[in-house]
């Protein structure tokens, strides 16, 4: 094994999971789960999930499904996990990047400032602010309205905005975005992000401009970089500890996303595994122009219990 650092060294490096029980079952006491790809596709449950899952608690497992996508509140996604079948994972187990942006605002006690927030994004941002009693105005109220652009026209701002939360947002518009610069440029409003991802699946026909598409915009304008709450943002896992006391070297993130689940792992100081069930195939993961290693991979979640086929001859 003299050769340079090519596909094949990176390839020894990467282990496809084969003995589950020894390598991840006894290692690990919580799962975090990235939902789509992992979970569902689109609005499909993959085959066995709900199985395994019921396996992974009846071992004794703490589970925890993440998701970027901040257009429903963890409530909204109790509804999609009992209308898959999931009826067993409760409101709590559920970080959609809408609650990572309250638990951020709770733990910064942004209440006691007195101000309130303003949304760029959906009904998800909206239904965790009013479960943590945080003022807001903005996300879906603003988007049918259009600045005063006629001339000495102007568009005036409530003072007491304290922060700009930017997330998803299909009806983003220009009288949004020039609310948050006013908000961040002239009062000092700090800008936060549930998250930065390029792109997101609304359809399975093609990818789809993501929450980095409106967090651009705002950046743009006001020059500064957002406080992003959502995955790869160590702030979920730091929620963990604070609420849960765990492990870190016990947690492991699973994902479909090199950049995004096993990036987040693997900075975090978590153990990490890539399931082949969403974006990243064998080949991409293998592939020498990839540089982000999970512990293990495997095809999905339910390898988690039976053994994996016999990798391929190198
Ligand atoms: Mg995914």
């Amino acid at each position: 094994m003299t050769s340079s650092k090519t596909a094949s060294s990176l390839a020894a490096n990467v282990i496809k999971l084969s003995d589950p029980e020894k390598e991840l079952l006894d290692q690990v006491d919580v799962f975090i789960f990235d939902c789509d790809g992992v979970i569902w596709r689109g609005d499909s449950l993959i085959d066995g999930i709900p199985e395994t899952l019921a396996k992974l608690r009846a071992a004794g497992k703490k589970m925890f499904f993440v998701t970027n996508n901040s257009t429903k509140s963890r409530a909204g996604y109790k509804k999609k996990f009992d209308g898959l079948g999931l009826n067993d994972v409760p409101a709590e187990e559920i970080f959609s990047s809408s609650f990572a942006a309250a638990a951020y605002l709770e733990q910064t006690k942004f209440k006691d400032t007195g101000k309130k927030v303003y949304i760029i994004g959906e009904v998800g941002i909206c239904e965790e602010l009013d479960l943590i009693d945080v003022p807001y105005i903005g996300g879906p109220a603003d988007s049918n309205k259009q600045p005063d652009m006629g001339s000495g026209g102007m568009l005036e701002v409530d003072e007491d905005v304290g922060a700009v939360v930017v997330g998803f947002d299909r009806n983003v518009n220009y009288y949004k975005i020039q609310y948050a610069q006013l908000c961040i440029n002239e009062h000092d409003a700090q800008f936060i992000a549930t998250n930065l991802d390029a792109v997101t699946h609304l359809t399975d026909a093609q990818e789809w401009a993501g929450n980095g598409s409106m967090v651009g915009a705002i950046k743009g304008c006001t020059g500064q970089e957002p406080l992003v709450v959502g995955k790869p943002s160590p702030l979920m896992i730091d929620y963990l500890e604070n609420k849960y006391g765990m492990d870190r070297s016990r947690i492991c993130m699973v994902g479909d996303r090199l950049d995004t689940d096993v990036l987040f792992g693997t900075d975090n100081g978590l153990k990490s595994l890539l399931v082949l069930s969403g974006v990243t195939s064998e080949e991409k993961l293998l592939s020498p122009e990839n540089s982000i290693t999970p512990d293990f991979y495997a095809d999905t979640i339910n390898d988690f219990f039976a053994a994996a086929p016999a990798p391929k001859e190198a």
